[in-house]
Protein backbone atom coordinates (compact mmCIF):
# COMPACT_ATOMS: atom_id res chain seq x y z
CA UNK A 1 0.00 0.00 0.00
CA UNK A 2 1.31 3.27 -0.72
CA UNK A 3 2.29 6.50 1.13
CA UNK A 4 -0.15 8.41 -0.22
CA UNK A 5 -3.09 5.80 0.45
CA UNK A 6 -2.18 5.45 3.65
CA UNK A 7 -2.28 9.01 4.67
CA UNK A 8 -5.58 8.79 3.28
CA UNK A 9 -6.88 5.71 5.29
CA UNK A 10 -5.17 7.41 8.68
CA UNK A 11 -7.42 10.03 7.97
CA UNK A 12 -10.56 11.20 10.33
CA UNK A 13 -12.29 11.59 6.84
CA UNK A 14 -11.91 8.26 5.86
CA UNK A 15 -14.72 5.74 4.87
CA UNK A 16 -13.94 2.96 2.86
CA UNK A 17 -10.83 1.65 0.80
CA UNK A 18 -11.36 -1.07 -2.63
CA UNK A 19 -8.20 -2.85 -3.85
CA UNK A 20 -8.82 -2.23 -7.84
CA UNK A 21 -5.38 -3.86 -9.68
CA UNK A 22 -3.77 -6.46 -7.82
CA UNK A 23 -3.12 -4.29 -4.54
CA UNK A 24 -1.53 -1.94 -6.76
CA UNK A 25 -4.15 0.66 -6.65
CA UNK A 26 -6.98 1.89 -4.23
CA UNK A 27 -10.19 3.46 -4.72
CA UNK A 28 -10.68 5.55 -1.30
CA UNK A 29 -13.52 6.68 -0.15
CA UNK A 30 -13.50 10.22 2.11
CA UNK A 31 -15.96 12.54 3.57
CA UNK A 32 -16.17 16.17 2.71
CA UNK A 33 -13.84 17.79 5.24
CA UNK A 34 -16.74 20.32 4.86
CA UNK A 35 -20.42 20.83 4.45
CA UNK A 36 -22.65 24.09 3.31
CA UNK A 37 -26.24 23.28 4.33
CA UNK A 38 -27.39 26.71 2.71
CA UNK A 39 -30.46 25.50 0.59
CA UNK A 40 -34.02 26.70 1.81
CA UNK A 41 -34.92 23.17 2.44
CA UNK A 42 -38.12 24.21 3.88
CA UNK A 43 -38.96 25.20 0.23
CA UNK A 44 -38.27 21.87 -1.29
CA UNK A 45 -40.19 20.16 1.72
CA UNK A 46 -43.80 22.16 0.66
CA UNK A 47 -43.07 21.63 -3.05
CA UNK A 48 -43.18 17.73 -2.53
CA UNK A 49 -45.89 17.59 0.03
CA UNK A 50 -48.26 19.86 -1.77
CA UNK A 51 -47.54 17.65 -4.50
CA UNK A 52 -48.30 14.76 -2.96
CA UNK A 53 -51.32 15.96 -1.12
CA UNK A 54 -52.81 17.26 -4.62
CA UNK A 55 -51.77 13.71 -6.14
CA UNK A 56 -53.77 11.89 -3.43
CA UNK A 57 -56.89 14.18 -3.96
CA UNK A 58 -57.02 13.74 -7.45
CA UNK A 59 -57.19 10.33 -6.79
CA UNK A 60 -59.46 10.02 -2.99
CA UNK A 61 -61.58 12.75 -4.45
CA UNK A 62 -62.00 12.37 -8.05
CA UNK A 63 -61.22 9.36 -10.12
CA UNK A 64 -61.95 6.75 -6.87
CA UNK A 65 -64.80 9.11 -6.60
CA UNK A 66 -66.31 9.18 -10.04
CA UNK A 67 -64.87 5.17 -11.08
CA UNK A 68 -65.88 2.60 -9.88
CA UNK A 69 -63.43 0.01 -8.66
CA UNK A 70 -63.96 -2.18 -11.18
CA UNK A 71 -63.34 0.15 -13.92
CA UNK A 72 -59.71 1.03 -13.15
CA UNK A 73 -56.59 0.24 -11.75
CA UNK A 74 -53.74 2.38 -10.94
CA UNK A 75 -50.85 1.60 -12.48
CA UNK A 76 -47.98 3.69 -11.25
CA UNK A 77 -48.67 7.97 -9.65
CA UNK A 78 -45.01 9.87 -9.11
CA UNK A 79 -44.92 13.29 -8.06
CA UNK A 80 -47.08 15.26 -10.64
CA UNK A 81 -48.38 12.64 -12.66
CA UNK A 82 -50.52 8.88 -12.69
CA UNK A 83 -51.61 5.79 -15.01
CA UNK A 84 -54.37 4.77 -14.55
CA UNK A 85 -55.57 1.52 -16.47
CA UNK A 86 -59.51 2.19 -17.40
CA UNK A 87 -62.27 -0.60 -19.07
CA UNK A 88 -63.29 1.93 -20.81
CA UNK A 89 -61.86 4.14 -23.50
CA UNK A 90 -61.95 7.23 -21.51
CA UNK A 91 -62.51 8.25 -18.01
CA UNK A 92 -66.12 10.31 -19.05
CA UNK A 93 -67.03 6.83 -20.47
CA UNK A 94 -66.06 4.99 -16.58
CA UNK A 95 -67.97 7.37 -14.75
CA UNK A 96 -70.80 6.30 -12.48
CA UNK A 97 -73.80 7.07 -14.85
CA UNK A 98 -75.39 8.69 -11.93
CA UNK A 99 -72.58 10.65 -10.87
CA UNK A 100 -72.19 11.92 -14.04
CA UNK A 101 -73.71 15.75 -13.81
CA UNK A 102 -71.56 15.89 -10.57
CA UNK A 103 -68.64 14.56 -12.86
CA UNK A 104 -68.65 17.63 -15.16
CA UNK A 105 -69.81 20.16 -12.84
CA UNK A 106 -66.21 19.07 -10.68
CA UNK A 107 -63.93 18.87 -13.88
CA UNK A 108 -63.10 22.62 -14.01
CA UNK A 109 -61.34 21.63 -10.21
CA UNK A 110 -58.74 18.97 -11.82
CA UNK A 111 -58.65 19.68 -15.35
CA UNK A 112 -58.19 23.33 -17.51
CA UNK A 113 -62.05 24.15 -18.01
CA UNK A 114 -63.99 23.58 -20.88
CA UNK A 115 -66.01 26.14 -20.73
CA UNK A 116 -65.89 29.88 -19.04
CA UNK A 117 -67.47 30.30 -15.53
CA UNK A 118 -70.55 31.78 -17.00
CA UNK A 119 -71.07 29.15 -19.58
CA UNK A 120 -70.65 25.98 -17.02
CA UNK A 121 -73.72 25.55 -16.50
CA UNK A 122 -74.68 24.47 -20.66
CA UNK A 123 -71.58 23.13 -20.16
CA UNK A 124 -72.40 20.39 -17.86
CA UNK A 125 -76.08 19.84 -19.12
CA UNK A 126 -74.70 19.16 -22.84
CA UNK A 127 -71.83 16.98 -21.36
CA UNK A 128 -74.24 15.16 -19.06
CA UNK A 129 -76.57 14.79 -21.83
CA UNK A 130 -73.82 13.26 -24.31
CA UNK A 131 -74.16 16.03 -25.97
CA UNK A 132 -71.48 17.70 -28.20
CA UNK A 133 -70.05 20.98 -26.12
CA UNK A 134 -68.88 23.63 -28.66
CA UNK A 135 -67.00 26.33 -26.59
CA UNK A 136 -67.47 29.70 -27.37
CA UNK A 137 -64.49 32.57 -27.86
CA UNK A 138 -64.89 33.50 -23.98
CA UNK A 139 -64.88 30.00 -22.97
CA UNK A 140 -61.67 29.02 -24.96
CA UNK A 141 -59.96 32.42 -23.34
CA UNK A 142 -60.63 30.50 -20.00
CA UNK A 143 -59.19 27.01 -21.25
CA UNK A 144 -55.97 28.51 -22.25
CA UNK A 145 -55.31 30.20 -19.18
CA UNK A 146 -56.10 26.98 -17.03
CA UNK A 147 -53.63 25.20 -19.14
CA UNK A 148 -51.04 27.01 -17.67
CA UNK A 149 -52.90 27.08 -14.09
CA UNK A 150 -50.65 24.62 -11.53
CA UNK A 151 -52.53 21.59 -9.78
CA UNK A 152 -54.66 21.30 -12.91
CA UNK A 153 -54.43 17.57 -14.82
CA UNK A 154 -53.56 17.09 -18.91
CA UNK A 155 -53.10 13.70 -20.16
CA UNK A 156 -49.54 13.03 -20.83
CA UNK A 157 -50.05 9.53 -22.37
CA UNK A 158 -52.86 7.26 -23.87
CA UNK A 159 -51.69 3.44 -24.73
CA UNK A 160 -52.86 0.11 -24.65
CA UNK A 161 -50.79 -0.99 -21.52
CA UNK A 162 -47.79 -0.41 -19.77
CA UNK A 163 -45.14 -2.27 -17.73
CA UNK A 164 -44.13 -0.51 -14.03
CA UNK A 165 -41.19 -2.38 -12.55
CA UNK A 166 -40.53 -0.16 -9.71
CA UNK A 167 -39.92 3.71 -8.92
CA UNK A 168 -39.52 5.47 -12.21
CA UNK A 169 -38.84 2.40 -14.15
CA UNK A 170 -42.00 1.59 -16.73
CA UNK A 171 -42.84 1.09 -19.98
CA UNK A 172 -45.83 2.56 -21.30
CA UNK A 173 -46.62 0.46 -25.14
CA UNK A 174 -49.14 1.34 -27.94
CA UNK A 175 -48.88 3.77 -31.06
CA UNK A 176 -45.84 5.33 -29.46
CA UNK A 177 -44.12 4.10 -26.36
CA UNK A 178 -43.55 6.57 -23.44
CA UNK A 179 -40.52 5.28 -21.63
CA UNK A 180 -38.72 6.03 -18.40
CA UNK A 181 -35.58 4.03 -17.28
CA UNK A 182 -34.16 5.36 -13.59
CA UNK A 183 -30.48 5.11 -13.93
CA UNK A 184 -30.11 3.80 -17.49
CA UNK A 185 -28.78 6.37 -20.27
CA UNK A 186 -31.88 5.71 -23.69
CA UNK A 187 -29.60 6.41 -25.98
CA UNK A 188 -27.10 3.92 -24.88
CA UNK A 189 -29.39 1.32 -24.38
CA UNK A 190 -31.73 -0.45 -26.59
CA UNK A 191 -34.82 0.08 -24.20
CA UNK A 192 -37.52 -2.25 -25.45
CA UNK A 193 -40.74 -3.56 -24.02
CA UNK A 194 -39.71 -7.37 -23.76
CA UNK A 195 -36.57 -6.69 -21.47
CA UNK A 196 -39.25 -5.08 -18.50
CA UNK A 197 -41.37 -7.81 -19.23
CA UNK A 198 -38.52 -10.35 -19.16
CA UNK A 199 -38.06 -8.62 -15.27
CA UNK A 200 -41.60 -9.79 -14.33
CA UNK A 201 -41.74 -12.92 -16.09
CA UNK A 202 -37.98 -14.34 -14.63
CA UNK A 203 -38.32 -11.86 -11.38
CA UNK A 204 -34.63 -10.76 -12.42
CA UNK A 205 -33.18 -7.81 -12.51
CA UNK A 206 -32.11 -6.36 -15.92
CA UNK A 207 -28.78 -5.08 -17.09
CA UNK A 208 -27.76 -2.15 -18.50
CA UNK A 209 -24.92 0.03 -19.58
CA UNK A 210 -23.28 3.54 -18.49
CA UNK A 211 -21.26 5.88 -19.90
CA UNK A 212 -19.53 9.19 -18.43
CA UNK A 213 -16.72 10.58 -18.31
CA UNK A 214 -14.75 12.63 -15.31
CA UNK A 215 -11.63 14.49 -14.96
CA UNK A 216 -8.36 13.62 -13.10
CA UNK A 217 -5.83 15.80 -12.32
CA UNK A 218 -5.50 17.40 -16.15
CA UNK A 219 -6.96 14.22 -18.13
CA UNK A 220 -10.21 13.25 -18.62
CA UNK A 221 -10.60 9.73 -18.22
CA UNK A 222 -13.90 7.99 -20.35
CA UNK A 223 -15.55 5.05 -18.03
CA UNK A 224 -17.85 2.78 -19.04
CA UNK A 225 -19.72 0.75 -16.41
CA UNK A 226 -22.21 -2.23 -16.60
CA UNK A 227 -25.20 -1.45 -14.35
CA UNK A 228 -28.18 -3.05 -12.57
CA UNK A 229 -31.40 -1.51 -14.28
CA UNK A 230 -35.09 -2.31 -14.66
CA UNK A 231 -34.85 -3.88 -11.06
CA UNK A 232 -37.65 -6.42 -9.92
CA UNK A 233 -37.50 -5.72 -6.47
CA UNK A 234 -39.72 -3.70 -5.27
CA UNK A 235 -40.10 -1.77 -1.69
CA UNK A 236 -42.67 0.25 -1.42
CA UNK A 237 -45.53 -2.45 -1.21
CA UNK A 238 -46.06 -6.10 -1.30
CA UNK A 239 -45.97 -7.79 -4.54
CA UNK A 240 -48.67 -10.60 -4.73
CA UNK A 241 -47.92 -14.02 -5.83
CA UNK A 242 -48.90 -13.39 -9.52
CA UNK A 243 -45.63 -10.74 -9.63
CA UNK A 244 -47.93 -7.87 -10.52
CA UNK A 245 -50.34 -6.80 -7.91
CA UNK A 246 -49.31 -5.26 -5.19
CA UNK A 247 -51.19 -4.48 -1.83
CA UNK A 248 -50.17 -2.40 1.00
CA UNK A 249 -47.43 -2.69 2.88
CA UNK A 250 -48.27 -3.06 6.69
CA UNK A 251 -45.28 -2.79 9.26
ZN1 LIG B 1 -67.96 31.06 -22.23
Amino acid sequence: MGRDVAKLVNSRLFRTCTPLDHNDLFEVESAKSKVRWNLPLQIGFFVYQYAKLRMLQFHYDFVDKFVSSDDYQLCEMDTDSLYIALSGNSLEEVVKPHLLQRFYRECPQWFPARSCDAHHGEFVSACSHGEAWNPRPCCKECSTFDKRTPGLFQIEFVGDGMVALCSKTCFAFGEKNKISCKGLNKNLNDIEKHKYLNVLQYRRNGRGLNKGFRSCGNAVFTYEQERASLSFLYIKRRVCEDGVSTEPLLV
